[in-house]
């Protein structure tokens, strides 16, 4: 009997799992270039973790992508880690070796970079202070993602401003810390402003920012993407920003973790962002 081993399986591991666009995201492209592959949702609870993605490549899974509440978790269960994932701390990219070994990446940082170069192709992180409100695991990936683009400086404003302090111990001095309530005061010569907290998701309160201090120069990025156009995306527009919204990350975030397992660079393009719009 034949088997259907040779056909390459992916998903998405998180718990709840049943909002993730990244099902429709991959069956487009599956779909787009002609693979014969399948990508899928799988929840799975916090207890069976370890098991399951060591069983999966038995299964004929190739790789898997991570969310919520696992991402930190698979850097301590994966055989080996690139070194962008452990300095975030966390991976959403699981690829499998051959023999079943597990190679844990984060595409997070790679996504939010690609995003704001494919939207501003003139945009240049390197030519000035960023701005980063939050520091959850979103702002950890920009932090260590504009770092390393070069940005000179990298202001950050957190509601808990201990983890505001834990961001600046772990990623050095090039990193200040600003009072939450002092959020607006960052702004000021800031070349790109980034929102990494919750705020303005639906169901969320929107993000209140003073931006009487933010340069019309500015490149303002919002990571939330439901509603593409935040509150504060809004905002910044009206003030002359060129603003960005956080769909693009999405898609960049998954493009490396697709061509690993599916042997195919896909597109980001209208037709990908259309793909994980469409009601
Ligand atoms: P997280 O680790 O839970 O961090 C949440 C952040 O939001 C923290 O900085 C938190 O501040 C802040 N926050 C939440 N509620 C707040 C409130 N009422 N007032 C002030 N601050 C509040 O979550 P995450 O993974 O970093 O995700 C953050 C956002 O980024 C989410 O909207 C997520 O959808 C989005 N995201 C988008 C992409 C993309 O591809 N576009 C990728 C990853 C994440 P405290 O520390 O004070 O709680």
């Amino acid at each position: 009997m034949t088997t259907h081993a040779h056909i390459p399986l992916a998903g998405v591991i998180g718990a709840p799992i049943a909002h993730s666009k990244s099902p429709r995201l991959h069956g487009h492209w599956l779909a787009r270039y002609g693979i014969a592959g399948y990508y899928i949702p799988l929840e799975v609870a916090q207890n069976d973790i370890a098991e399951v993605i060591h069983l999966l490549p038995r299964m004929g899974f190739v790789g898997v992508n991570v969310t919520i509440p696992h991402k930190e978790t698979v850097l301590r269960l994966a055989d080996s880690v690139t070194d962008r994932a452990a300095l975030i701390g966390a991976a959403n990219t699981l690829t499998y070796a051959k023999d079943g070994k597990i190679h844990a990446d984060n595409t997070d940082g790679y996504g939010f970079i690609a995003n704001l170069r494919q939207h501003v192709p003139s945009w240049r992180p390197a030519d000035g202070p960023a701005a980063v409100l939050g520091a959850g695991g979103a702002a950890r990936a920009v932090v260590s993602a504009l770092l390393e683009a070069g940005a000179p400086e990298i202001r950050i404003a957190n509601r808990t401003r201990a983890r505001s302090e834990a961001l600046r111990t772990e990623f050095g001095a090039r990193v200040i810390v600003y009072d939450w309530v002092q959020a607006g005061n960052m702004l000021e010569d800031a070349l790109t402003v980034v929102n990494t907290t919750a705020l303005g998701m639906t169901g969320k309160p929107d993000l209140r920012v003073p931006l009487d201090g933010l340069n019309p120069r500015a490149v303002v990025n919002d990571l939330v993407y439901a509603p593409l156009q935040t509150q504060f995306l809004k905002n910044a527009a009206a003030l002359g920003c060129i603003t960005v919204d956080g769909l693009g990350m999405l898609l960049h975030q998954a493009a490396p973790g697709f061509e690993r397992w599916f042997g195919t660079r896909p597109e980001v393009d209208d037709a990908a962002r259309a793909a994980v719009l469409d009601p």
